[in-house]
């Protein structure tokens, strides 16, 4: 990241908006701005497959769940917040799985980078379904967008839900009972 050029673009920012950069407030938020934006998009250029190490455990077609792992981002059409939570179920395959921390590192990389909703819950998916080839894969997530709910009034309670499905969880059956395991440790937190 090229923090020079990003605290003078923020620097312009403020003026453009016809603001004074030098007041007292203002004068060391390019500054503030830049190494928050560190953080923020410290997923942009980074590979989240390589956040996966996969693991030989016995197991018999036993669902995984990893459920309310938070996540914030950025939507990359207003640049503002969206957050929430990041619900995942996958069946591996041949005794291939991951940790589950490796699970909660490939949402922060996906997370952490100009983003929208719809295109994180696919990458996330598409990640785990390539790196450990298990045979099926659920992602839902549930967020609050601040460009949605500045636009408007009475926004504030908007949920935005998104869902990827690869493998086996296409069968009905399966894909119910994953989400009915899900509601089941989501309930049980309240
Ligand atoms: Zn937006």
């Amino acid at each position: 990241m090229n923090r020079d050029l990003l605290e003078k673009a923020i620097r312009d920012m403020i003026i453009a908006i016809g603001e004074n950069p030098e007041r007292e407030g203002l004068k060391n938020t390019p500054k503030r701005i830049a190494k928050l934006y560190e953080d923020i998009f410290s997923g942009v250029g980074k590979d989240a497959k390589k956040n996966i190490n996969v693991y030989k455990v016995k197991n018999e077609d036993e669902m995984v769940i990893l459920s309310d792992i938070p996540f914030y981002s950025m939507c990359e059409h207003h640049f503002l917040p969206f957050f929430g939570s990041v619900h995942i179920a996958y069946i591996p395959k041949n005794n291939r799985i991951t940790g589950f921390s490796n699970l909660i590192d490939v949402v922060d990389t996906i997370s952490r980078r100009p983003q929208i909703q719809e295109r994180m819950t696919t990458e996330i998916a598409d990640t785990i379904n390539d790196m450990l080839d298990p045979l099926g894969v659920l992602v839902v997530v549930e967020a609050r967008q601040f460009c949605i709910e500045l636009q408007g009034r009475n926004r504030k309670n908007i949920k935005t839900v998104t869902s990827a499905i690869r493998g086996g969880f296409r069968k009905n059956a399966t894909r119910q009972e994953a989400l009915q395991l899900l509601k089941k440790v989501s309930s049980s937190e309240d």
